[in-house]
C-alpha cells in the first residue's frame, strides 16, 4: 500500500495568491484519500505573503506566518489527515521549499531574511532543514533565469502541478544527472489542482521522517490527477 502526501500546498491564510483556507485545503485532501500534506505558504522573502513582518515584531511576524498550518493541523486531527509544515522562500524567481525547520527555529533565526539563495541553503541544511528547489526549470514571467545549485539542495521537486510535462521532465533529468533526491508536490493554490504528490511505502510519523525518506530515496514523485482537467492559477 502506498501514502501520498501532497508536499507543496498554499492556503489562503498564508499566501494571498492562495485561495482555500486551511481547514477546506484538509478537507479536500482527505476526502480525495491523501494520508497527509505539507502546509508550505509563502514565506516573507516573497511579496505574495500576506505577513506584513517589516511592520511587527521578528517573532510575532512568525507566529502570524505558521498560524495557518496551525489551524491546518487542528483541522487534519479532527477528521484523520497528517498536516506538516514547510515553507517557501523565493529569490527572484527562484523557489525553495524547506522541511525539517520549525517555527521556533524561525523565530531564532531572523538573520535568514538577509541571506542570498546559496548561503541560504547551506545554512538551512546545516541545521537539518531538507532543501529542496522548486520547480527548477518552470519559465513564467516572475522568473528572469533558471539558475540551479546543484550543490547546495539536497533534493529537487520533479514533479509540480505548475509546470508542464516538459518543464518536470526536465527537472528529473537534471535530478538524476547530479544524482539528487527527488520530491514531487502539486503547489496547490485553489480548485482541484491535487496533481502531483510524493508516495511512500511507510507513513511518515513526523516532518523529520520525510525528511529521512527523502535522503534515502525511499519516496516517490507520483501524479494524482489527469492535469488537461484543471489549471493552476498562479504560482
Ligand atoms: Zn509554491
Ligand atoms: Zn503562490
Amino acid at each position: 500500500m502506498a501514502f501520498i502526501y501532497d508536499t507543496h500546498i498554499h492556503t489562503s491564510a498564508g499566501s494571498r495568491c492562495g485561495h482555500v483556507p486551511p481547514e477546506e485545503v484538509v478537507r479536500r485532501f482527505k476526502k480525495r484519500g491523501y494520508t497527509g500534506i505539507f502546509i508550505t505558504d509563502h514565506f516573507f522573502n516573497n511579496p505574495s505573503t500576506t505577513v506584513p513582518f517589516k511592520e511587527i515584531p521578528w517573532e510575532d511576524a512568525v507566529e502570524q506566518y505558521c498560524l495557518p498550518y496551525e489551524t491546518a493541523k487542528k483541522e487534519g486531527e479532527k477528521v484523520g489527515l497528517q498536516v506538516f509544515f514547510g515553507f517557501e522562500n523565493s529569490y527572484q524567481g527562484n523557489d525553495i521549499l524547506t522541511y525539517g525547520l520549525d517555527k521556533e527555529w524561525l523565530k531564532a533565526h531572523p538573520e535568514i531574511m538577509q541571506m542570498p539563495i546559496r548561503q541560504y541553503c547551506e545554512f538551512a541544511r546545516s541545521e537539518g532543514g531538507l532543501v529542496v528547489h522548486a520547480h527548477p526549470f518552470r519559465e513564467a514571467g516572475y522568473i528572469d533565469l533558471i539558475r540551479l545549485m546543484p550543490r547546495s539542495v539536497d533534493a529537487v521537486e520533479v514533479l509540480n502541478a505548475g509546470c508542464s510535462d516538459f518543464q518536470n521532465a526536465r527537472a528529473a533529468e537534471y535530478a538524476a544527472n547530479y544524482d539528487l533526491a527527488v520530491t514531487g508536490g502539486s503547489d496547490y493554490h485553489a480548485g482541484k489542482s491535487f496533481l502531483c504528490a510524493t508516495s511512500s511505502e511507510v507513513p511518515f510519523a513526523s516532518v523529520g521522517d520525510f525528511c529521512d525518506a527523502v535522503r534515502r530515496r525511499e519516496v516517490t514523485p507520483i501524479v494524482t490527477y489527469d492535469r488537461r482537467d484543471e489549471k493552476i492559477l498562479c504560482d
